[in-house]
């Protein structure tokens, strides 16, 4: 069904899970690479484009380390990100600090890195420069145009109900006011919706930036050094679903860019994104085996991972492909729902799925999980977060996280007086 192939045979996961028992996450270095080599070429004819990696898509440093070596640096949103960043070599400009409600603390760290600092509201202006002893040289600042976020007439997203970013007023007085306090460069933001399916989306969203930088300069003399797209560039989650074609995106972007930053005497502004979605989802998938089946009103498969190892299908109701492996061109005869251990009814990998009919011991491979997958794990029910392993280029596995234990899960109680055994 569909055209959503698998980048791991049965065989070799049924290899890989001697090793490594299911559940485990996997990620396709080639296909990363390829990802990361595709979107810098549709954006190579702006000098200055970089893509800021969304750290908290999949915050494993031997992944952000791929990501470096492809040209990437990395997008944070709080310390530990920063730290993890840092460890792995990004530094100075290669970082890029989008957080909001930003404790002085986190501004500081994220100065002394060298970050960017993308600057959420005006009433973080002299925290900033508190935390900083100064102002930086660079600050970007973050735009919330309100309203509904359309393209033609679709709504796509509802920016005023959004907690993110500044009012068009408060950036035109950001600017001023930063302007005053010793900042040089400039640069201009906004993430208007999220896993967008239309090679429009980024035009549509750079179209607005570029007017509201070519405003702002008229305003304020100040023209801005680089732009930043942000992240929301989707993925075919379901086997209907168009993909994104990303070199008729960085067309799109680049005849706004000559219809209105070249015009306006910006033509040298840089241009960033900070995709994590689009870098990593398909190339990660969750490898997880069929352990139990029931018969009640529905047809059940229970697997052995469960929400704690992917939380979007029950946060979001997110469709999350899944093939049988060994059993990719058998017919879907059958409709389940697949589903994981906890105490929750949202627990469901997939509802009312036609597969082809499963047996207990079958891999189940779901599709798309390399972004917000892992990443978002959690630990209810006592359950434990599953491995990260890496297919490498040359075809061998590595394991760039292991499982948790109980030891992990009890690590951060007070056990004194207790055993645990
Ligand atoms: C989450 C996030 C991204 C990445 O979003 P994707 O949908 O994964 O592309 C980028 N920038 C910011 C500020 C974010 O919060």
């Amino acid at each position: 069904m569909g055209s959503k192939r698998p980048f791991l045979t049965g065989s070799q996961a049924e290899r890989i899970a001697k090793d490594y028992p299911t559940p485990f996450h996997i990620y396709d270095e080639a296909g990363i690479r390829r990802t990361a080599r595709e979107l810098n070429a549709a954006f190579s004819w702006n000098p200055g484009f970089k893509e800021y990696f969304a750290v908290k898509a999949t915050p494993n440093p031997v992944i952000l380390k791929i990501l470096r070596e492809e040209g990437c640096g990395a997008d944070c949103s709080s310390e530990t990100e920063l730290t993890l960043s840092k460890a792995v070599g990004f530094h100075g400009h290669e970082i890029m600090f989008s957080s909001n409600e930003t404790p002085e603390r986190e501004f500081a760290h994220a100065n002394a890195l060298g970050a960017i600092i993308n600057l959420d509201d005006v009433t973080l202006i002299d925290r900033l420069e508190k935390a900083c002893g100064g102002m930086p040289e660079t600050v970007c600042c973050r735009y919330n145009p309100g309203g509904e976020f359309e393209i033609g007439n679709f709504i796509m997203d509802h920016p005023k109900d959004a907690k993110y970013g500044m009012t068009r007023p408060q950036l035109t007085e950001a600017f001023l006011r930063l302007k005053k306090a010793g900042v040089r460069h400039f640069g201009l933001h906004a993430f208007l919706a999220s896993n967008t399916l239309t090679d429009a989306y980024y035009p549509v969203l750079a179209g607005i930036l570029f007017r509201t930088a070519a405003e702002l300069k008229e305003e304020t003399g100040i023209g801005v050094s680089f732009i930043n797209l942000s992240g929301g560039v989707g993925v075919d989650y379901r086997p209907e679903d168009r993909p994104n074609d990303i070199r008729a995106i960085g067309q799109g972007v680049r005849e706004a860019f000559e219809q209105i930053l070249v015009p306006a005497g910006l033509g040298g502004t840089a241009l960033f994104t900070e995709l994590g979605r689009y870098m990593l989802a398909g190339n990660g998938a969750l490898v997880t085996r069929a352990v139990a089946e029931k018969h009640i009103y529905k047809e059940y498969i229970g697997v052995d991972a469960c929400a704690c190892d992917l939380m979007r299908p029950a946060m979001y109701g997110a469709y999350h492909h899944i093939t049988v492996l060994g059993k990719e061109d058998e017919p879907c005869g059958r409709v389940y729902d697949v589903v994981g251990g906890l105490c929750e009814n949202n627990d469901k990998f997939a509802i009312d799925r036609p597969l082809p009919a499963i047996d207990r011991g079958d891999l189940l491979y779901i599709h798309d999980t390399g972004a917000h997958g892992h990443s978002m794990g959690y630990n209810y029910n006592g359950k434990l977060r599953s491995a990260e392993l890496l297919l490498c280029e040359d075809g061998s596995v590595r394991l760039i996280r292991r499982a948790e234990t109980p030891a992990d899960y009890f690590a951060t109680l007070d056990v004194t007086g207790y055993r645990f055994e």
